[in-house]
């Protein structure tokens, strides 16, 4: 009798050793590696994965049966599972959590499973199953095995289809088709019998007799058939009326087809090289560097067309900001209808819409965001990964994993490359393509040869004794006034990363705080609230000081909402737009705002970081950084290298087109390498002068860190776990690793627990890895103690 290894998902005892279940007669034949399943657990029910059947008898004493099958098909295939398995190893984390992230968010535990038939003949033939229901929720214990059977058998023929959803209906979208129940003589016959001035039963006749495939009732509508002609005829007997499922479309507009550009010698360079080695099925990495404008984008197209003309598929990740329509519009007017796409925005339902059209492979080159790296395509081609440095690529929450490490070990599996592109490298990948590990090709030019912009530094220690509005230099309020008055854009940044508006008392210095975290305040205008951005803790904006009763308190920093109102009150006439966290929120936001600005509707975007990257506006030749060194001051080894990346591709905002581009940066440190460097964006030379920095600080990529933090709601208690951690790491590893800490985070207090950590930087540790899996082990015994161990394999930061 066959037994299934199942890794169950229990939150309080994860290991990595699966369980066995036996399999009973009932459901033999159905059970297969990949699949979900139920199985008792203590008391208990779980949702497990199933990730072996093993035929032999070395188990003894009673086995527990698997309870029912939650999945139909397996929803991991074999490289999935392998994945999962490396990605546990290499994350320290548990495998039911890589399994977990895996497969798409609609899968996971609380949604409900329905089955929606596709065709009429099918309810039918299975009344046991269906009970004349279009739709059913899947309840596998209620269904026998000959039921299970079918069920499976009809979701391979396309007849039946599985949706998930977290309320009680699965909103499977379905519309009306029709179909012809007569053969192509009889309709003419009947339609030779008409009265002359039965046109619109003519045309619908016409339509029917053009074949056999379902019509869709929009399309009938198109031929000016109306629904009443429709029912008379169904009345007659002339056709049958269905409901089909109507798979959501996530792109809302049309696009118009676009053929590939001539490439200049640059790009034609970069697509050979690389077309020869998705030709050969070579599995190498490319570092494709080339500035903002010299035209990376099309590289992509063209070697994901080459791929395609291979019978192979492809896939393009995007950082979560840059999935902008602008790039989704470019590829799919290439490409059609063989792109899925994936990315938060998207609804649960939709993203399994999308990954069922991938699954089937009738989707071929799939766009997306960092989860879509685990989208079941098959036989890729090539992997492109775009702006390879955003930190947006790290996952910052169990499993903790590199977009770009699971791209490579995909790219191993299917014997592909791996395309790196970017303007600002991370150090990582450019030291690794100066080694020779990953081949560089350089686009060094923008398109047309166009200039990159003119920089142009403010030192606002200058300006601060200055106007009234000292948030806007002189230079750049002289700049936007020029680009009015010539009806050019202008696009306007604030650098916000650890930066927000608080309230001051201007009489006592007091400054609200949040109550359970260590943090203050961020006040938010529109709704007259105080709010924590770590706990998410809310209260009214007080009218008197807390401590000292003064009425004097007074909101510090810049707020892209401020920011708005003020060049709204300095430009009265100027069209003003904001794109931020707050106006970005509901479905479409984004989208929109990036199309009222790109069609001219306002003359000056305002926002955030997420205005720095990918955006490609002709019209606009200024963009101005309000506080370029925000992020300078972060207590952290990348703080230099995120300061000139964003300054880098927010400058690569301006001068896109025919016009010239102007940039304006103010700051207060205006010697600082990051932001002297951006000015003439030279990136090589940023290179150069980071990493003797981090040579000296044994920083990456000289050195490899893993970071492991410790908290807890008792302060005293996490303090003491921390050096015990540091007890054990001292004794396990060589003399040669450097161990910092254990320190408090940044941020000590978030959300009422105490945050330490510990970071380790080695070159070589041959017994980190098994000491890290002992810690991770035992970390599952102290949560039981309210103690949380994470630990994170080259952390982003050191915060
Ligand atoms: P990047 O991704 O490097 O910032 P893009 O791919 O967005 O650059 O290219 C910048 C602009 O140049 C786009 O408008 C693009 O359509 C255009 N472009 C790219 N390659 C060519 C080419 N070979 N000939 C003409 N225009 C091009
Ligand atoms: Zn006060
Ligand atoms: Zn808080």
């Amino acid at each position: 009798m066959p037994i299934a290894q199942v890794i169950v998902d229990v939150p309080t005892s994860q290991t990595n050793t699966p369980y066995s279940y036996g399999i009973s007669d009932q459901l033999l034949d159905i059970i297969q590696v990949g699949m979900r399943v139920l199985v008792p657990f203590g008391r208990r029910q779980v949702v497990g994965f199933v990730v072996k059947l093993t035929d032999n008898q070395t188990f003894s004493g009673k086995l527990k049966n698997i309870i029912a099958p939650v999945d139909l098909q397996p929803v991991l295939n074999k490289e999935l599972l392998q994945l999962a398995r490396w990605m546990a190893e290499d994350t320290y984390s548990f495998l039911i959590s890589c399994l977990q992230t895996i497969i798409p968010g609609g899968m996971r535990t609380k949604a409900k499973k329905f089955l929606t038939v596709t065709d009429e003949a099918v309810l039918g033939d299975n009344v046991d199953i269906f009970q004349g229901h279009a739709q059913i929720e899947y309840v596998a214990k209620e269904l026998d095995k000959s039921q299970l059977k079918r069920i499976s058998s009809l979701i391979q023929q396309g007849l039946v289809s599985e949706h998930y959803s977290l309320s009680n209906h699965a909103h499977q979208l379905t519309q009306t088709a029709i179909k012809a129940a007569k053969s192509e003589v009889e309709l003419t016959k009947i339609q030779d019998e008409l009265p002359n001035n039965a046109k619109a039963q003519w045309r619908l006749l016409e339509l029917l007799k053009q074949g056999t495939e379902t019509i869709l009732q929009t399309e009938a509508a198109n031929h000016k058939i109306t629904g009443s002609t429709i029912k008379l005829a169904e009345q007659k007997g002339w056709l049958t009326k269905i409901q089909v499922a109507k798979n959501r479309n996530p792109f809302t507009s049309a696009v118009t087809k676009s053929q590939p550009l001539t490439l200049n010698p640059e790009q034609a360079n970069a697509v050979q090289t690389i077309n020869a080695s998705i030709d050969r099925g070579s599995n190498q990495t490319f570092l494709l560097e080339g500035v903002t404008g010299s035209g990376k984008t099309e590289v992509y197209l063209q070697i994901i067309a080459n791929a395609l003309q291979q019978g192979k598929t492809a896939m393009l990740l995007v950082p979560e900001i840059t999935l902008t329509p602008q790039i989704v519009g470019r590829i799919r007017s290439r490409f059609g209808e063989q792109v899925a796409m994936m990315h938060s925005s998207m609804s649960v339902g939709e993203r399994f819409d999308e990954w069922r059209r991938i699954e089937s492979g009738a989707a071929k080159v799939v766009v997306g965001v960092r989860s879509a790296v685990f989208v079941p395509l098959d036989n890729i081609g090539v992997i492109i990964m775009d702006e390879e440095h955003d930190s947006s690529y790290k996952q910052e929450e169990n499993p903790r994993y590199q977009t770009r490490d699971v791209a490579k070990w995909r790219g191993a599996y299917h014997n592909c490359p791996v395309v790196l592109g970017s303007a600002t490298p991370s150090l990582e990948t450019r030291a690794r393509a100066g080694k020779g590990v990953y081949q560089r090709l350089v686009l060094a030019h923008r398109i047309n040869d166009q200039a990159l912009p003119e920089v142009e530094i403010v030192d606002m220690k200058q300006e601060i004794a200055g106007g009234p509005d000292s948030d806007l230099s002189a230079s750049l309020l002289t700049a936007i006034e020029m680009k009015l008055q010539r009806h050019e854009q202008i696009i306007l940044m604030l650098n916000r990363r650890g930066y927000s508006s608080f309230v001051l008392c201007r009489n006592c210095g007091f400054v609200p705080k949040c109550p359970n975290c260590d943090i203050s305040l961020t006040y938010h205008k529109d709704l007259g609230q105080l709010k924590c951005h770590y706990c998410g803790f809310t209260r009214p904006m007080p009218r008197k000081c807390d401590q000292c009763g003064s009425t004097k308190l007074r909101q510090l920093g810049m707020g892209s909402q401020k920011l708005e109102e003020t060049v709204n009150r300095l430009f009265p006439t100027a069209r003003v737009l904001r794109m931020d966290v707050d106006t970005t929120r509901k479905k479409g936001a984004h989208e929109r705002i990036i199309k009222q600005f790109s069609e001219q509707q306002a003359d000056i975007l305002v926002g955030t970081q997420m205005i720095a990257k990918g955006l490609d506006f002709p019209n606009v030749t200024l963009v101005g950084v309000l506080n370029a060194d925000t992020g300078l001051e972060f207590p952290d080894f990348r703080s230099s290298e995120r300061t000139f990346e964003l300054l880098t591709q927010v400058a690569g905002r301006a001068g896109r087109a025919d016009k010239a581009g102007q940039v304006i940066i103010q700051t207060f440190n205006p010697d600082h390498y990051a932001i002297l460097l951006a000015q003439t964006q030279n990136y090589e030379e940023f290179y150069r002068t980071e990493m003797k920095v981090r040579h000296a600080g044994k920083y990456p990529p000289y050195y490899f860190t893993v970071k492991i933090t410790l908290s807890a709601e008792n302060e005293k208690q996490v303090v003491a776990q921390s050096f015990a951690v540091l007890n054990q790491l001292q004794q396990r590893l060589s003399p040669n690793a450097v161990i910092l800490g254990p320190t408090p985070k940044v941020i000590k207090r978030i959300n009422r627990r105490y945050y330490y950590q510990i970071i380790i930087k080695y070159r070589q540790e041959p017994t980190l890895s098994t000491t890290l899996t002992e810690l991770l082990n035992q970390a599952q015994q102290k949560s039981k103690s309210g103690i949380q161990i994470g630990i994170d394999n080259e952390p982003m930061d050191f915060m």
